[in-house]
């Protein structure tokens, strides 16, 4: 009864917001891709325990409902616990290099008492929100990338893609892709794809324009600790391990103001710029009530979140910091790990030109605006995605979900998408894999 009662109001809705009205086969197709993508967000994926077998099976048997649709499901992880699953429709031309749609199958915990709906209920609002986790992080596309196909079979059964198309539904990206996305891209079956363009996911954007991003920022974990004579609180010295610390504070805080005055001043986005955020302080010698208060310590540290973008230059940053920030004239040591690298195998910034210059981006970006649809200035992501993966072995990759008018809800409580920004996101890949797998063009970036 609610399902009649929200498929009557979804029609409604479209009805009342003077579109002309549907034919029944259209109604259906609308109506099966946003009950696909129900299912899908039903299935609890979520860290630390997600059902990848449920979804595995349930996306297995969608693809298997859209004739000429192969699949395969590989395992990299011994136990076999962390299923791949690999979709592919075959071009006619399968010399050329392949397009790959990527999507992971996991996604962040929630907690249920935060949401107003329980967050894998897919519930449906009476407005069209369709609130659950994953709903935009990134179980949309995933669906969207299917029912793209199935709309094309239908809507134009003469296509036949010149280039192989892959879908791939990938474990662990919200654990880092250590299992997931790293290992298939490392492996045999991924090189036998002979990849020359990944659309993986982006972000919802609030205003009338589609988001895309052409590179991740890597976070570098800095640890920089200082050493000093200890001494009494009463005693002025030179060279205690606090002084030596906050003198590294003072400059690594001047630092961090003048990156974050560019994004003040307008000249940079926040994703734009290197972050240098301190996270943690550890110093004191430690008593029953708190800290010993007459005693300078001989040891204090303190933790730093850094974020690179790609078009920072690694080297002298590493430069800076064991000169500038943590010198060991001044009795410092520091530790960095890097969690990624910003530089591809052959030595170029991780990042895939988003400009006419890449052949790739041109096709993509008029696929977009066939479709009515426009595109904002491309981005950096502030955080990371497997697209790094990608864009290490060369490939072209941009990250693209298409949400516009739409909050960013990600990793957030209440996560959803709304019904019409799902159905409109489905046409718009619909023009995008038509126009990327049927573009001739041999040479790909790499
Ligand atoms: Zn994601």
């Amino acid at each position: 009864m609610l399902q009649l009662l929200s498929v009557l109001t979804l029609f409604i809705s479209v009805v009342a917001a003077g579109e002309p009205s549907t034919s029944a086969a259209e109604q259906h197709l609308d109506l099966l891709p946003l009950s696909h993508f129900r299912q899908y967000l039903r299935i609890n994926t979520a860290h630390p325990n997600p059902d990848y077998a449920s979804a595995v099976n349930f996306l297995t048997g969608l693809a298997d409902s859209i004739p000429g649709l192969r699949s395969q499901v590989l395992y990299f992880t011994s136990p076999p616990n962390k299923p791949l699953l690999l979709l592919t429709w075959l071009g006619s031309n399968p010399t050329l290099p392949s397009v790959l749609l990527n999507s992971h199958l996991d996604s962040v915990p929630a907690e249920p008492d935060k949401w107003s709906h329980p967050p894998f209920s897919a519930h449906r609002s009476a407005d069209g929100k369709i609130f659950a986790r994953g709903a935009q992080d990134d179980k949309c596309i995933g669906i969207q990338y299917l029912e793209a196909i199935r709309a094309i079979k239908i809507n134009s059964p003469e296509f036949t893609p010149l280039r192989n198309i892959h879908i791939s539904f990938v474990p662990d990206e919200e654990i880092g892709g250590f299992e997931g996305m790293a290992k298939f891209t490392g492996s045999q079956e991924f090189k036998e794809l002979n990849v020359g363009f990944v659309l993986d996911e982006g972000q919802a954007s609030p205003t009338d324009e589609f988001r895309v991003f052409y590179a991740d920022r890597v976070p570098w974990h800095m640890v920089i600790k200082a050493a000093g004579i200890p001494g009494h609180g009463s005693k002025m010295y030179e060279n205690s391990a606090m002084e030596n610390l906050m003198k590294s504070v003072e400059v690594i805080s001047k630092f961090r103001e003048a990156q974050f005055d560019k994004v003040k001043a307008g000249l940079a986005a926040n994703s734009e710029v290197i972050s240098a955020n301190p996270v943690y302080l550890k110093a004191g010698t430690p008593s029953p009530t708190g800290f010993v208060m007459n005693m300078q310590p001989s040891e204090a540290e303190a933790g730093f979140d850094i974020r690179m973008p790609p078009t920072a230059d690694p080297e002298s940053m590493r430069k800076r910091i064991a000169e500038e920030w943590a010198p060991s004239w001044r009795n410092m040591t520091f530790e960095i790990v890097e969690k990624g690298t910003l530089r591809d195998f052959m030595g170029r910034p991780l990042m895939t030109p988003a400009s006419d210059s890449n052949p790739w981006w041109s096709v993509l970006k008029e696929a977009i605006s066939k479709t009515g649809g426009r595109l904002a200035k491309p981005e950096i992501l502030s955080s990371t995605t497997d697209a790094r993966f990608m864009r290490e072995k060369g490939i072209p990759t941009f990250g693209f979900s298409p949400m516009k008018n739409t909050p960013i809800l990600l990793h957030d409580h209440n996560e959803f998408l709304k019904d019409t920004v799902f159905l409109e996101g489905i046409k718009v890949y619909e023009s995008i894999i038509k126009a990327l797998s049927s573009f001739e063009e041999k040479s790909s970036l790499n």
